[in-house]
């Protein structure tokens, strides 16, 4: 099996403002520690105005958990009202950046096409892209999530070299379990990561499909965990409501204590 270090990353959405961010980090230190790291790789995305506290806050208390954002523009400047460049994260040691979250598609418009010029932005400003694709209820009952999800991975790795994606993330998120407390089944979550993979092997080759990491999201948990991240084409979780509670969150990334 390849050696792919899982990453949990936990997107804030619209919550916690850069007091309740320094709390929640506060308490995420003590319940980490040091041999949680070295498995696990973690990342928090906070909305954009908390993002320097908490920048601030993990490096000075040298706790290494990765700064995230949760989306930017693809452009590097310019009259983007409400908008912020990817360049103004990478100056905060952002790592990660979420693109093509679905509420992001569903409720800002962000196509295919949106998502792919952001990917490459992410890219071009020495950060990591996540990629997250996934299908509605409506998709999955009709039995099209593969075409689906795999369309949505193909727009936005196309212009990317086989390097690239090697090194980026992809989140497959059902939209039905997003903050419903449904979760797909582990096996489920395993046969369309193993689609994920396959397309990335046959677009971009079998050293790329091999790196990639491929997280599961939708009503991750620390109950369930365990079981979504022992599968062979799990890498990792992309975790929203959970990643609010800091005790919570903990026992998703020290999954394998569980
Ligand atoms: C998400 O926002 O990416 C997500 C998976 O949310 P939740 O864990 O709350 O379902």
């Amino acid at each position: 099996m390849a050696d792919r270090k899982p990453l949990i990353s936990g997107n804030w959405k619209m919550n916690l403002n850069h007091f309740e961010a320094t709390a929640t980090l506060d308490k995420l230190r003590y319940l980490l520690s040091k041999d949680d790291y070295e498995v696990v790789d973690v990342s928090v995305h906070p909305p954009f105005t908390d993002i320097r506290t908490v920048q601030t806050f993990l490096e000075s208390e040298k706790v290494p958990i990765a700064v995230g954002a949760q989306n930017c523009h693809w452009e590097a400047s310019g009259a983007y009202t409400g908008e912020i460049a990817p360049g103004m994260l990478f100056k905060l040691n952002v790592s990660f950046v979420i693109v093509g979250h679905s509420e992001r598609r569903e409720l800002f418009g962000d196509d295919d096409i949106v998502v792919a010029q952001k990917v490459k932005a992410v890219f071009e400003n020495g950060m990591t892209p996540i990629l997250c694709c996934g299908e509605t209820l409506e998709e999955r009952e009709g039995e099209a999530t593969r075409g689906k999800v795999t369309g949505q991975i193909q727009a936005g790795i196309e212009a990317l070299k086989p390097e690239q994606v090697a090194s980026m993330v992809l989140a497959y998120e059902p939209i039905w379990a997003i903050g419903t407390g449904r979760t797909a089944s582990a096996e489920d979550a395993q046969q369309v990561c193993a689609w994920i993979r396959a397309k990335v092997k046959d677009m971009k080759g079998a050293d790329a499909a091999k790196a990639v990491r491929i997280q599961y999201g939708g009503s991750v948990k620390a109950g369930n965990a365990a079981e979504l991240m022992s599968q062979p084409d799990i890498d990792g979780a992309l975790v929203g409501g959970a990643a609010l509670d800091p005790e919570e969150f903990a026992r998703i990334v020290q999954f394998r204590l569980s």
